[in-house]
This record gives C-alpha cells, structure tokens and sequence, in this order.
C-alpha cells in the first residue's frame, strides 16, 4: 500500500490541486511575536529559541522579493520547479502594523505565486488583516493559507508551555478565517511531556471537528537556551520514546477526517542548534517506521473517525 493511501500527504494534495509539484519558498520576515516582546507574555513559548522556526531561511535583511527570487532560483533549477508558494515561517507573521503587513504581502504577487501562506499565532487574527487577504485572492487570483501554532488542544498544557493564549482564542481565529475561505494549517507537537495519548485524541477530534484542511505534526525537539532547555538539562521533564512517538502519530492520524491534509508528520532541526531532537534518528527514518507500523496494523487515517455528526443516533439507522 502507497504512502498517500495510508493518509492524505500534502505533496499529493498539492499535485492534484496545482496540477503539478509546487514548491514552498520560505520567507523570513523582520518581525517578532507578542508572546515574546512583553505584548502577551515575555520569553516567548518555553521552547521557542532565538530563531524561532526558521533555522534554513535566507536573512531578513533581505527583502520579500529578494528572499523570493533567490530561493525560486535555486529550486527551479534542481527541480525544474514553475509553480510555488510564498510560505511566510516565521515568528508571527500577522504581528504587525496592517499597513506594513499589506506591503510584504503584496511583495509576494508574482505570476508563478500560487498560493500565499502566512504562519502566525490564533491571538494574532483579525477581520481588518483577513479582509486584506481576501482583497489579494479575489483580485490577484493567489489561494491563501493561514498555518495556526496551537501545539495542543489541552489547555492545561497551553499554559504550561507559555503559550500566552489558551483555546478559545484558537477557536475564534479559526471561524474568522474560514468565513472567508481561506485553507487553515494547524500545528501541533504530538509528545508534550504533559499531554497523554487522551490529550492526542482529542487533538484530533478537534481538528476534525472544526474541519480544518490540513495539519503538520511536531516531534518536540529542545534548543539550548530556551526554559525547556533548561528543565531538561536540569532533569525535570521526562520525554517519551520513539516508540511513543509512533503509536501516538499513528493514533492521531486513525482519529482524524480522512479529508484533512497531513504537511508532515514529524518535525526536525538542526543537531548543532538543539540538545535533543528526534531521539537522534534522522526524520526520514521515523517517518518510514510510521508508514511501516501503519501497514503492519491495518492503520490508516480515519479509521476511528466515527465520532461526528449524532454519532449515539446510529442504533437508529
Ligand atoms: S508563538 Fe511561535 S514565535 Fe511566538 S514564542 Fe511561541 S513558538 Fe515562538
């Protein structure tokens, strides 16, 4: 059995869609986030290091055309690439003034542009920004995807990792955007040391519940310098095995809408930036053992999504 048959894998979504492979070009804006500069919360999420999530992205001092065309060069000639996405990473892209907001976004419109995607926070969402973007789909024919960090639906957690927002700002987010119909990413770090495989269903319950398009998976992987660098330098948080791991991507996928799209299904960092990252097997791998775990057991997405739509109503069917 294929890998996309076992679940909806973002590179297929893309092809059918685009009808071809469609590249995503990181862009690195100068921009930090509120849970960071004192506007929510000071030191950001727990885990977040210096770099944010942009360890492979070109220099903000370079513009959004620049960091645009630089990296569009570099694909289409090892991948003969023609069609891509302007993929905003990282930080908090909508935390910033509206007007300079609609400037870089407006720097991304080029023909061979298909789809804009801007990562940002659920507390970071507002009707005068999604407005903007709505005026650039209809009037630049570009499709847009808003990728929300959440992490965890288990709002005890929020709190622990320093999130600065809890669910409901999440769900709030999440109907604002789909009123316009943008695509909605959610991120989520499955092995949480203070969730448990309960918290991961629920995960994807939620998810599914929403309807949200598509999700991308995070192993927990810790940067030195950060407050969980610390708590595990110091011993005071236990990580789960690979094995976990698996059985809990594996459990989160049979929980979700077989519609939903899966961006990834592990995260990954650079060794030399962090003090422990994917139990020091490269992604690649892990991810071969999910696909041959799931083959093995007859798994695949969905399977257990039975839980929507009067689920008690069906005795009577
Ligand atoms: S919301 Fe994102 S950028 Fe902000 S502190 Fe958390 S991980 Fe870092």
């Amino acid at each position: 059995m294929e890998e996309n048959k076992l679940y909806r894998v973002y590179s297929k979504y893309l092809k059918e869609k685009y009808g071809e492979k469609v590249y995503k070009l990181p862009i690195n804006l100068p921009v930090t986030c509120p849970n960071r500069d004192g506007c929510v919360g000071y030191g950001g999420c727990i885990f977040c290091g210096e770099k944010g999530a942009g360890f492979e992205n070109l220099s903000n001092v370079l513009s959004v055309r620049e960091q645009l065309i630089k990296n569009k060069d570099y694909i289409s000639k090892r991948y003969k690439a023609m069609k891509f996405i302007a993929y905003f990473q990282n930080f908090t892209n909508t935390y910033l003034p509206l007007e300079r907001f609609k400037g870089y976004i407006k720097e991304a419109i080029m023909d061979d542009i298909v789809e804009i995607d801007i990562s940002t926070r659920p507390d970071c969402i507002s009707e005068k920004y999604l407005k903007f973007l709505d005026s650039v789909k209809k009037e630049y024919d570009k499709n847009i995807t808003v990728e929300l960090g959440l992490q965890t639906v288990n709002y005890h957690t929020l709190k622990k990792i320093n999130r600065g927002h809890s669910l409901a700002e999440f769900i709030d987010s999440v109907q604002r955007i789909k009123k316009y119909g943008f695509n909605i990413c959610v991120h989520l770090i499955l092995n949480l040391p203070w969730d448990d495989m309960d918290d991961v269903i629920e995960n994807a319950k939620i998810i599914s519940a929403l309807g949200i398009e598509q999700v991308k998976l995070h192993s927990l992987y810790i940067v030195e310098d950060t407050i969980i660098g610390k708590m595990y330098k110091e011993g005071r948080i236990k990580l789960g095995s690979k094995d976990e791991y698996i059985k809990r991507v594996i459990t989160f996928l049979e929980y979700l809408h077989p519609d939903i799209v899966v961006q990834r299904l592990i995260g990954r960092a650079p060794k030399e930036d962090t003090l422990f990252v994917n139990w020091d097997t490269s992604w690649w791998k892990i991810k071969d053992e999910i696909i041959k775990t799931m083959k093995q057991n007859n798994s695949y997405q969905g399977k257990r999504c039975n839980y929507l739509n009067g689920k008690a109503l069906i005795k009577f069917n």
